[in-house]
């Protein structure tokens, strides 16, 4: 048994590891227990604004070979030739007003190391397999030790450690279901483009597909499904239907493809006595805005907030200090997924996207949405996404 731990953290991807910093910086002691051996292979590589400013704060140093600046998104219609730009300097004032995209197994090795210049001590290849909680401790094993520590945060992404543990996914199946991508080296930069921009490629009542340009002339293709049955080879073909994605990989190196499904869900106890869930172990949505790293950067910081407090008055086994984490969490998964349902299962890119751009106030909205900049009162766009789900909520009660 090995003791002395303020916080044990199970995962050391984005949200395990600013954490780990953030409470290490703070004088705690911090082990981060990670299944994986690092560089490790991940996707998730296109970041938000909301998710760089709390990159600024843990002052990371970014190379060149590892980011590559993202203005911000572009939709496309190959049907109807259509193209709606949204640059991130036209989102309301706050946030930084661009983002990044990242090479992302070396992006998780510089939020790792970064964690450990802090003085947070980090294991590998030690995947956490119980978690047990007593008004005293938590304990944390692995097949080879126990920790004791104050508190525990999952940090396991998909690995949803608490959420199997307590059996409390609620998988969301009205979203994509299957992802399938591949990278492409050796791609000509002026293909890339100078912009920097994501590329969404809508295909109706299917599903849509991402362009992601990344540092060392490299691309990320993927297609998302709402189909379940989707293989890995949907890219290859996607390449060879869309004269857009033909001329970007044409002549380059494709790698193997990868294939995952059904991501989407929300862990029903995200927090509890002496735990908490955070970023992709508390819930994960379609990832068609790229809101996946920067809600789990920006749930780790939040957590860190509430938790330093705790430990500091030494309240932390009470079981409600994540409350206002869980609403802060909630507000921006309400948003982020009346956006997905819209974008899903009504013209919202027709209606909303290409429609607001005549009005100035919607369009600033959208793009602080786009952002991840969700934890305003200003925004008449999220006012309208959260009307409209209480009109919903209304008349589903009505029904019910
Ligand atoms: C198809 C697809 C495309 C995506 N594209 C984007 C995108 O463009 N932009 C974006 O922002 N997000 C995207 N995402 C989402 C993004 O990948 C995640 O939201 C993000 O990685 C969450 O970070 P995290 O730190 O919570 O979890 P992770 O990054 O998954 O880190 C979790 C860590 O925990 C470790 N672990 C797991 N189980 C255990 C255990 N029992 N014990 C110890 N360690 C454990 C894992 O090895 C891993 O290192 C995408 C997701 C999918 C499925």
């Amino acid at each position: 048994m090995k003791t002395n731990f303020d916080v044990v953290v199970a995962g050391a991807g984005p949200a395990g590891s600013t954490a780990a910093t953030l409470l290490a910086e703070e004088g705690y002691q911090v082990l981060v227990l990670e299944k994986a051996q690092f560089p490790r292979h991940h996707i998730g590589e296109s970041l938000l604004p909301s998710g760089v400013a709390v990159l600024n704060r843990l002052k990371l140093s970014l190379p060149g070979s590892i980011f590559r600046f993202k203005r911000g998104a572009q939709f496309v219609c190959e049907k109807t030739h259509r193209t709606l730009t949204v640059s991130f300097e036209e989102a309301l004032a706050g946030p930084p007003r661009h983002a990044w995209h990242v090479e992302r197994p070396l992006f998780d090795v510089l939020l790792r190391d970064r964690a450990r210049q802090a003085g947070a001590i980090i294991e590998h290849e030690a995947p956490v397999r119980t978690v047990s909680i007593t008004p005293q401790q938590v304990l944390v094993a692995t097949h080879h030790s126990t920790y004791a520590g104050r508190y525990f945060i999952d940090a396991t992404g998909q690995g949803r450690l608490m959420a199997r543990l307590h059996r409390t996914i609620k998988p969301l199946r009205e979203f994509g279901r299957t992802a399938a991508y591949q990278h492409f080296d050796e791609v000509p930069a002026e293909r890339l483009g100078s912009d920097g921009d994501i590329r969404i490629v809508m295909q109706p009542g299917e599903g849509w597909a991402w362009g992601i340009p990344l540092p060392n002339n490299r691309l990320s293709l993927g297609i998302v499904s709402l189909n379940p049955g989707m293989t890995a080879q949907a890219v290859e073909k996607m390449v060879a239907h869309s004269p857009l994605m033909y001329n970007w990989t044409q002549g380059s190196k494709p790698s193997s493809p990868c294939l995952v499904g059904n991501y989407s869900y929300i862990n029903t106890a995200p927090y509890g006595a002496r735990y908490a869930c955070i970023g992709d172990a508390a819930y994960f949505l379609d990832p068609v805005f790229s809101s996946g790293v920067s809600l789990a950067l920006v749930s780790a910081e939040k957590t860190v907030k509430h938790l330093s407090l705790s430990l500091r008055n030494r309240n932390e086994f009470e079981p409600d200090i994540m409350a206002p984490v869980r609403s802060d969490m909630n507000d921006a998964f309400q948003t982020f997924s009346s956006l997905i349902r819209r974008f899903y299962h009504t013209k919202m890119v027709d209606n909303l996207f290409f429609a607001a751009s005549a009005n100035e106030a919607y369009r600033q909205g959208i793009v602080s949405v786009l952002a991840g900049d969700v934890w305003r009162n200003d925004n008449p766009f999220q006012d309208m996404l959260r009307r409209s789900r209480r009109t919903n909520q209304r008349s589903h009660v009505a029904i019910a």
